[in-house]
């Protein structure tokens, strides 16, 4: 273990140090209470031999100290010639968390620090556990958003931003913005090139969107089967328009034959806009998207329709 010993006496620490050397432990020491707490955080000790009456301060005024920088616990114990039931309970109070009495009997320190050493093995042990599970939390909750087949953001992550952003243009009275896109004939697609190919598809179509949206705050999301919902915050109703035109071409510029829709695969896109008051909710402005999507697909299809409704500002 690495040992943090405290104590104002030079022939003590010394004395000490050689014993805890000899049981093969790392000894670090310090003169007094206002130093033991530096060193303390300065080098993340195993342990903490501390004495307790000590100039500057005292022994306890450092375990307190030292118990109320973080949850991280790391053993104290106390060593000291007082050793009245009183001394020993204000010493555990302080934080502390056993108390030895000078001059310390080996046997004692030496069966004390192979039980200390127990408990520093296992709070290792704790603590990369606990790292791992918070890596595999913090991988399972990016995993829980993202769409499987295409990485792009699913309709979980879609509730949660566009939430937050209704919320947030709520406040600053900005205009959001949604598109509602939808591969045209998709089905006659997988009917001629087969699943595979039509996933293939949908992962290319997915690469072009989320390459076309810049913005921080931009959001493009699976929405179902072969439908995009595309979240642009801070957008207007000719900003929304002008990147809707931009989704449509850089897809039909990919070129993916299709010869049951005229040739190549295209997109429809529906756009809806508002500057969300507390009565506009996420539904209300995806359902105008959405009425949007049907007249782009009624009117011929590989087009940009934007909604006009009594939400728009
Ligand atoms: P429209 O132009 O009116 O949108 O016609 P459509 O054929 O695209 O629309 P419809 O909703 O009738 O069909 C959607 C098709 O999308 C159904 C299915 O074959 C296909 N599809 C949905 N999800 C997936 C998927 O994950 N992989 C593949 N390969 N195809 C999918
Ligand atoms: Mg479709
Ligand atoms: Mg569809």
């Amino acid at each position: 273990m690495k040992i943090l010993l405290v104590d104002d006496t030079q022939t003590m620490r010394m004395l000490m140090t050689a014993i805890l050397e000899e049981f093969g432990h790392n000894v670090i020491c310090c003169e007094n209470g206002e130093q033991a707490v530096d060193k303390y955080l300065r080098e993340h000790p195993d342990l903490i031999l501390m004495d307790v009456v000590m100039p500057v301060m005292d022994g306890y005024r450092a375990a307190t100290k030292i118990r109320a920088i973080d949850n991280d616990w790391v053993p104290i114990i106390f060593l000291s010639t007082r050793a009245e039931p009183g001394d020993v309970a204000a010493g555990i109070e302080a934080g502390g968390d056993d108390y030895l009495t000078k001059p310390v009997n080996e046997t004692i320190l030496k069966a004390k620090l192979v039980a200390m050493q127990r408990i520093a093995t296992m709070r290792h042990k704790l603590i990369a556990l606990s790292r791992d599970l918070e890596e595999a939390n913090s991988v399972l909750q990016r995993l829980a958003e993202v769409d499987g087949l295409t990485g792009l953001a699913n309709r979980r992550l879609l509730d949660r931003h566009l939430g937050l952003e209704i919320a947030r243009c709520t406040r600053t009275l900005s205009p959001l913005s949604v598109i509602m896109a939808d591969l045209d004939h998709f089905k006659a697609y997988n009917d001629h090139y087969g699943h595979i190919a039509g996933d293939n598809c949908l992962k290319k179509v997915a690469d072009a969107l989320k390459n076309t949206i810049s913005r921080g705050n931009d959001l493009a999301c699976r929405y179902g089967g072969e439908e995009f919902c595309i979240v642009l915050p801070d957008t207007d109703r000719n900003g929304v328009i002008h990147v809707a035109e931009q989704l449509r071409t850089r897809v039909e510029k990919l070129n993916i034959p299709h010869i049951r829709n005229g040739g190549t695969v295209s997109l429809s896109l529906g756009t809806s806009t508002t500057i969300p008051q507390k009565n506009c909710s996420a539904e209300q402005l995806l359902e105008g998207a959405d009425r949007a999507l049907y007249e782009a697909k009624q009117t011929g299809r590989n087009r940009v329709v934007a909604f006009d409704g009594p939400c728009n500002p």
